[in-house]
């Protein structure tokens, strides 16, 4: 999720060689949160129009409408019609992408519930019911709640060291839960970044993999902000903007 649909197809972060999307393409069936066409369509209008009414997670309408709740309601107008506006031809074009797509259900039946009941039981005897309930179900509800917290935890818990007008945080715990993803404020700054942080691999595990990727060529042209891009856009828009102008306004 984190260097598939998320970092790769949803943000073009990097760019990666065939073997890396074929591997990334069968991990997002197995983890199954939507299809890497949609998932990437979506996130992309939230980056757009990030906790308004176009955005499919809106944290401003609550923590658990923005972990899980958006996906057990109707999706408000706003999304829909800003969903459409969003360029999404690249996607389609990656026949891996359409592929998945076309075939989504009968994907998800095998890798995100039958393979990981069928290999332990295949393999080490382990009951049905157990492997069903807990390398099929668990696990997937497991990486599902890591994922919302991005959108939940990660819109209402942390640090604004980039940009204290939005949201989005820097939250340690969601960074540990998926894999280097919690550091929002950032990422919600310079979404383009394939780090998605500011820190390298500090508690980041998917900037770590890509970069060992990247030593054998399956990951490459990996964009990166400069630190003084970083400098520039603390100090237009970080935190002590805000206590600037407080000082001013008081002296004045
Ligand atoms: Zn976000
Ligand atoms: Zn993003």
């Amino acid at each position: 999720m984190t260097a598939g649909v998320h970092r790769l197809w949803s943000h073009r972060s990097y760019r990666a060689a065939l073997p890396l999307r074929i591997i990334l393409i069968l991990c997002n069936t197995i983890c199954y949160q939507n299809s890497v066409y949609e998932w990437a369509r979506d996130h992309r209008v939230h980056h757009k129009h990030t906790d308004t009414d176009a955005d499919p997670h809106n944290s401003r309408r609550g923590f658990f409408f923005a972990h899980c709740g958006w996906l057990m309601c109707q999706k408000h107008p706003d999304v829909v019609s800003e969903g459409r506006k969003i360029d999404t031809t690249d996607l389609l074009a990656d026949p891996l992408v359409a592929f998945q797509y076309r075939n989504l259900m009968p994907m998800v039946i095998v890798g995100c519930f039958i393979m990981p009941t069928m290999v332990p039981w295949y393999f080490w005897s382990e009951s049905v019911w157990n492997a069903y309930f807990v390398c099929g179900m668990l696990r997937w509800a497991a990486a599902l709640n890591g994922t919302w917290c991005i959108n939940s935890a990660a819109h209402k818990f942390g640090s604004q060291p980039y940009d204290v007008s939005i949201e989005p945080r820097e939250h340690l715990l969601t960074s540990v839960l998926a894999l280097g993803e919690g550091w929002h404020n950032y990422h919600h700054a310079f979404p383009w970044d394939y780090r998605a942080s500011e820190w390298g691999w500090n508690v980041n595990g998917t900037t770590l993999v890509l970069d060992m990727l990247a030593t054998i060529g399956w990951a490459h042209h990996r964009k990166r902000v400069s630190p003084e891009m970083v400098a520039a856009r603390k100090a237009r828009t970080g935190p002590q903007v805000h206590e600037c102008a407080a000082i001013e306004y008081h002296e004045y």
